[in-house]
């Protein structure tokens, strides 16, 4: 990958997930307000997502324990949901690249599965070699912010907690380095307990099969502990439509504003998305940052 000198200047995001769908999942509205606000976006994906549950039979047969083909078909799942965060005027400004190559680690599945013990899985590779990849990324890109899981990995998957020790580990290798990159910003995204709760209240209209749990969730995170909310209201409608791109992973519904994984449970899809800012460096960002709340405001408390 290389970047043009021409949009050195840019203001650079670079968010770094497990699986694709995460970034849509997690970071859906960010991406697509970041795209609007002119800053240049960089998703980095570090597995194919081959040991995920399929829904519905027709790609079944996909799946790990059979022809072992969902990781490409998910590559281009995650392809098409760029595009759907994406304004139509400001196409290009959102790229997805895979950690060292499309395939170069696998999905790690849950702890005890099979697929943890796979020895490409990406919690079997070792830190130094995930993290230089990594850190060689950040050199290249050089991201104004970067992204990644809070220290459970939002929700507690080994390679989501993985992808928060190699995101950490890169950005002190990439300061290091003779010719590096300090990361001026990094976050944690999570999910804040309040604003779930909140949002849950459009659940009551989903479909019937959809199994409600009040409470439910994907790991909420203390609110007191979020320092950066992003407002994605206006973005809602794309993250809806990428949302609809990761059909193997994810059902929506539309009217409520809902979407369920492949256990049915009903989830909302967030007026906000919540950052916690973990690392600050003196390293300039460039002017007009405060037209995105992750580039802007004062360090870690
Ligand atoms: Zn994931």
């Amino acid at each position: 990958m290389t970047r043009s000198r021409t949009t050195s200047a840019a203001r650079r995001l670079m968010l770094v997930h497990a699986h694709p769908d995460d970034e849509t999942l997690i970071t859906g509205g960010t991406i697509a307000a970041a795209c609007d606000a002119g800053i240049e976006v960089l998703v980095v994906t570090c597995t194919l997502g081959e040991e995920g549950e399929i829904i519905g039979d027709e790609l079944a047969g996909l799946a790990a324990q059979h022809a072992d083909q969902l990781g490409g078909y998910r590559y281009w799942e995650l392809q098409r949901a760029l595009s759907a965060l994406e304004a139509p005027e400001s196409r290009g400004r959102v790229r997805g690249v895979f950690l060292g190559g499309a395939g170069r680690w696998r999905d790690s599945g849950m702890a005890g599965t099979d697929g943890s013990r796979n020895p490409r899985a990406f919690i079997n590779a070792p830190l130094v070699d995930t993290a230089s990849a990594l850190a060689a990324l950040i050199q290249d890109f050089q991201p104004h912010v970067v992204t990644t899981y809070d220290p459970n990995g939002t929700y507690g998957h080994p390679d989501h907690i993985r992808v928060h020790e190699v995101t950490h580990r890169a950005v002190e290798l990439a300061a290091a380095s003779a010719r590096g990159w300090d990361v001026p910003r990094l976050y944690w995204s999570v999910i804040g307990h309040q604003a779930f709760q909140e949002n849950a209240a459009r659940l009551s209209g989903v479909p019937a099969d959809w199994v409600r749990e009040p409470g439910g969730g994907l790991g909420l995170f203390p609110d007191e502990q979020i320092t950066t909310r992003i407002d994605v209201r206006d973005q809602r409608d794309r993250k809806a439509a990428a949302l609809q791109c990761h059909a193997t992973q994810i059902m929506v519904d539309l009217p409520n504003r809902a979407f369920a994984l492949s256990n049915w449970v009903a989830q909302p899809i967030m007026d906000e998305e919540h950052f916690v800012l973990v690392r600050t460096t003196g390293h300039p960002v460039p002017d007009g940052q405060a037209a995105h709340g992750l580039f802007a405001g004062p360090g870690p408390t």
